[in-house]
């Protein structure tokens, strides 16, 4: 029976450990393999990102580099269209009413030594070096500052836009189309020497410059500095402003030094309403594109990718597994606790069998007897009185057994139910106590056992139930009449117990000179149906409800119930009562 229950449970077990770990396992390995997915997939995706990113930094700076471009042409066309007799007066009106020109000059021939008085010092030096004398101009800049790609998109559209111009204004008359074509070479193809340019300048202060310069039919130099301090304003004014959220550009200058930044960044976040504000960018920029060495080289659009959210990836497996782990525990541990429930379920119904059939012997006996004298008195068959009399007594006192018996089994089930209800009342302990043993008198003698009484000097009364209390105490004299009656002595005593020493008021002991309790049993003994296992039990009746009951009651009156060894051999039971 006990091997089949074991077997039982532990198939239970394997039922319930087996999926629940086979679950845990597979849904821990689907999330690592998802974890993996994710992982590569925002690896994708920031890939995507970052190429987007330097494309748009990459279009960003075509488009201003078309800008300045677009402000050179214009600043050219009005050099080219200066007037040959008047040029000073032309150029001084162009400096003050064009916000794009900062200083312009005209030098009245090729002796570049001799600029005219007042010219701006930076152009001044810059046509000193004589830029138009040389095929690049852009070389002059080239040799102080490393332009980072001399032949990039920007200057290629630029120069395939120049040389497009170059053909639609061309207006040399052919004799057909077809025959021009056929016969002769486009003339365009090799321009000719240039008479104006554009140079990008460093001055010894590592400032930059952008000088435009024309040389006019006369032979006259025509030069322009252009204000790069507005310029510079309208190529931010010229930055995108719809972005991706995770985005952001810098426009910075040859020195590195940002000038405009656009797109998400701490400091814009703090001004929502500022669309653009010059701030320092983040420091590693994720994508590069240099404006073309022929606008303003060194100039450069930075991009920058907010760095992915680090939460998905190696978190997502750390808590979906701890998710996963405490799904499975919980599992286990319902399974657990349903288990433990049914075995407890089952020793209780186990220990309920027990009961009924020990309380049912527990009555049995006494009414056997009762039953047995009552016929001999009934058929006369004791005549002597003295033997009449004893007679009398064991129907009496298996009478007040049953009673008692009756009184636990009452008890036992109200308790059980929370319905059992204390009738409180001002009792006088010592007399409570001398009464009660009065009563049990007969029982101690005849289990052979001598009453050693102890009573405080001075009367002590409580707020208790002295039915309950009685109980109590009946239960624990019974016990010490049926297993520690070798002892020959049971010694109960009241005393008052001092607030100091906590919550009881008054404890009453009752202690025997039996074989005492084992101390791994002290607490056992208080649980219900349960005898110990010994000669002991075996040769008395009981229903190891007694000091269940009694305890409960204890605790129902607010005191307590254990149990200690006596010194000197015995058990020592303490009644605390408050
Ligand atoms: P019952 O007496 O009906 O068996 P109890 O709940 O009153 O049930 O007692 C539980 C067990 O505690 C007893 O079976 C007995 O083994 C042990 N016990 C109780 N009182 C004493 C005592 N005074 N000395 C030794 N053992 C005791």
């Amino acid at each position: 029976m006990l091997r089949s229950a074991q077997q039982r449970l532990l198939l239970y077990w394997i039922f319930l450990l087996l999926p629940a770990l086979g679950i845990g396992t597979g849904s821990i390995w689907l999330l690592h393999r998802e974890q993996s997915r994710i992982l590569a997939q925002d690896q994708l995706n920031r890939q995507n990102r970052l190429a987007a990113v330097a494309a748009r930094a990459r279009l960003i700076a075509e488009n201003l580099d078309t800008l300045v471009v677009d402000v050179q042409n214009g600043l050219m066309a009005t050099l080219r269209a200066a007037p040959a007799d008047a040029s000073e007066n032309f150029l001084r009106d162009w400096q003050s009413s064009n916000p794009f020109v900062r200083a312009a000059a005209g030098f009245p021939s090729q002796k570049i030594s001799s600029a005219p008085s007042g010219t701006d010092s930076a152009l001044a030096a810059w046509a000193a070096t004589g830029p138009w004398q040389n095929d690049s101009s852009a070389r002059l800049f080239a040799n102080n500052l490393s332009a980072t790609n001399d032949i990039d998109n920007s200057l290629l559209y630029q120069s395939s836009r120049a040389n497009l111009q170059n053909i639609s204004s061309f207006n040399k008359p052919a004799a057909s189309p077809q025959a021009a074509e056929e016969s002769s070479p486009p003339q365009f193809a090799t321009p000719p020497r240039a008479d104006s340019g554009w140079s990008p300048w460093l001055d010894p202060q590592q400032k930059l410059h952008l000088f435009g310069w024309h040389q006019t039919a006369a032979g006259e130099i025509l030069t322009v500095a252009v204000n790069l301090d507005r310029l510079q304003r309208e190529l931010a004014q010229a930055l995108p402003v719809q972005l991706e959220p995770d985005e952001s550009y810098t426009l910075r200058s040859h020195e590195g030094r940002p000038l405009a930044t656009v797109g998400h960044s701490s400091a814009r976040e703090s001004y929502p309403s500022l669309s653009r504000k010059i701030s320092s960018a983040p420091p590693t920029p994720d994508a590069i594109a240099p404006l073309s060495s022929q606008t303003l080289p060194g100039w450069s659009v930075q991009g920058f990718l907010r760095p992915a959210s680090t939460f998905i990836a190696p978190t997502f497996f750390y808590t979906s597994s701890l998710l996963v782990a405490l799904c499975v525990l919980t599992i286990l541990g319902g399974g657990a606790l349903l288990l433990r429930q049914a075995r407890r379920s089952e020793a209780e119904s186990a220990q309920k069998t027990s009961f009924v059939a020990n309380v049912s012997h527990e009555f049995k006996t006494p009414l056997t007897t009762i039953r047995l004298y009552a016929e001999l008195l009934e058929q006369e068959r004791v005549r002597e009185p003295a033997a009449r009399a004893d007679c009398l007594r064991v129907i009496a006192r298996e009478t007040q057994r049953l009673a008692r018996l009756v009184n636990n089994v009452l008890d036992f089930s109200r308790l059980e139910q929370g319905r059992k209800k204390f009738a409180r009342e001002s009792v006088d302990l010592e007399n409570f106590l001398r009464a009660a043993l009065a009563r049990l008198a007969p029982r101690l003698a005849e289990a052979g056992l001598r009453l050693d009484l102890q009573l405080p000097e001075f009367p002590l009364r409580l707020d208790t139930d002295p039915d309950a209390l009685e109980q109590i105490l009946l239960n624990l004299v019974e016990n010490a009449c049926k297993y520690a009656a070798s002892g020959g002595e049971l010694a109960v005593s009241l005393r008052a117990v001092p607030a100091a020493s906590g919550p009881a008021a008054a404890e009453i002991t009752v202690a025997d000179r039996g074989p005492g309790i084992p101390a791994a049993q002290r607490e056992r003994i208080f649980e219900k149906f349960l005898r110990l296992d010994n000669s002991l039990t075996a040769t008395q009746s009981g229903t190891g409800l007694g000091l269940s009951i009694a305890r409960q009651l204890a605790r129902g009156l607010g005191g307590d119930l254990r149990v200690t060894p006596r010194p000197g051999g015995g058990s020592c039971f303490i009644l605390s009562l408050s």
